[in-house]
């Protein structure tokens, strides 16, 4: 199978209608020795693709196809590449880029790299090409940001893990998530609820921390051993100063008790909010944290290593992502970001059909 001249993609056209969804096609950047080139399959929907689009981060480049959970076929190598061959399946997730040379580089911190490039709306410095992201036709990226997809995992159960997954997956490691460990999730939505498969995963004992109880039954088949609904008075109370690390990955601050969530923290906690809402964010006042010392931080998708190795534990622990399949189209498209946006997506998206959507 060639590569085509040019890639096509659904594209948002413009902030005003950003789910006005245009077929459109684009030059992708010179082939380069280390380039992989790849026939997209599939692709995972975040609330980041609608965060982008919406202009809610502060814009982006017009028009512009996002995604970036992406898992292909790889249709040809540069001539330097040895991390994947021709007819490999792999993934990719929402980097595709960083100068592999800095002190965070070369420490497995790629995922903070100040020369880092995102899967889409970025411009690469050397071609001042802007990235085009996954429910596209094909993609080129460099070997580096391409992962092998194990055997034991199918597409569309693979393809979210490369950015909802990695991007809980980073911090329950980083912060301990292990045995003996009480980790909670706030927010059970895409990234949410691989937070809870992957701390029962990791050995932790897990809640899900949810604003209703509507999701208590599903939290509880992905392993959570318990469920705190924070629309319920006096919520925080019997759980205070109980947990060893919460990973908040809520996509909006709209009634967000902050102060209530932080009293959960035992001593020296920690309070990782991997979400990225719109707007100022919430408030903070030392007072409001100083009853148990806990620490707040937030952390960026994950390295290349950890990407690995969270596929390989999904692969051998025969993890299975709760996934709604979509085929890509304009409507398809247009479902999935309003389903984000009425949170009744369960509990992630993948776009399939892309052979329907672009032929073969
Ligand atoms: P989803 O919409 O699938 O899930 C978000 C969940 O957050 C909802 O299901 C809901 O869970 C909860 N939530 C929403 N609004 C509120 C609120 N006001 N108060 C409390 N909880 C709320 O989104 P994703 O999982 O795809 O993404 C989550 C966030 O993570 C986004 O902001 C995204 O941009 C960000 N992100 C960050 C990355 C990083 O590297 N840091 C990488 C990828 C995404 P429930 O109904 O259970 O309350």
């Amino acid at each position: 199978m060639s590569v085509p001249n040019n890639f096509e993609g659904f594209q948002a056209p413009n902030a005003e209608n950003y789910l006005d969804f245009q077929k459109g096609s684009w030059e992708p950047r010179p082939f380069g020795d280390h380039d992989v080139d790849i026939k997209i399959e599939c692709c995972g929907v975040c609330a980041s693709d609608l965060h982008t689009i919406s202009g809610e981060w502060g814009g982006c480049p017009y028009p512009l196809a996002v995604g970036h959970e992406v898992v292909g076929k790889v249709l040809r190598v540069g001539s330097k590449v040895t991390l994947a061959k021709e007819g490999d399946r792999v993934g990719v997730g929402a980097q595709v880029y960083s100068c592999l040379e800095c002190r965070q580089c070369k420490n497995n911190n790629e995922n903070y790299c100040q020369h880092q490039i995102d899967a889409y709306g970025a411009k690469y410095l050397d071609t001042g090409f802007t990235t085009q992201g996954g429910y596209s036709s094909h993609t080129r990226i460099h070997e580096y940001w391409v992962y092998p997809i194990p055997e034991a995992l199918s597409s569309p159960d693979a393809a979210p893990m490369l950015c909802a997954g990695i991007t809980v997956f980073s911090p329950l490691k980083r912060f301990g998530a292990a045995p003996g460990k009480k980790v909670g999730i706030v927010g059970i939505g895409g990234l949410g609820h691989y937070g809870v498969l992957f701390a029962k995963a990791l050995g932790a004992e897990v809640w899900a921390i949810s604003r209703t109880r509507s999701k208590e039954a599903d939290a509880r088949k992905m392993g959570a051993d318990g469920f705190i609904a924070t629309n319920e008075e006096g919520w925080a109370e019997p759980h205070k100063m109980t947990f060893d690390l919460i990973v908040n990955t809520a996509s909006s601050t709209d009634g967000f008790a902050l102060k209530e969530y932080l009293s959960l923290l035992d001593i020296h906690g920690r309070w990782n909010s991997v979400g990225l809402p719109a707007g100022e964010g919430a408030a903070i006042r030392n007072q409001d944290f100083i009853t148990n010392g806990c620490f707040i931080g937030t952390s960026h998708i994950g390295s290349r290593s950890e990407m690995l190795e969270m596929l390989q534990l999904a692969a051998d622990k025969g993890i299975k992502s709760w996934v709604e399949q979509i085929p890509l189209s304009k409507e398809g498209l247009q479902q999935a970001m309003k389903n984000i946006e009425t949170s009744t997506v369960r509990y992630r998206t993948c776009m399939v059909n892309y052979d329907d959507a672009f032929g073969n």
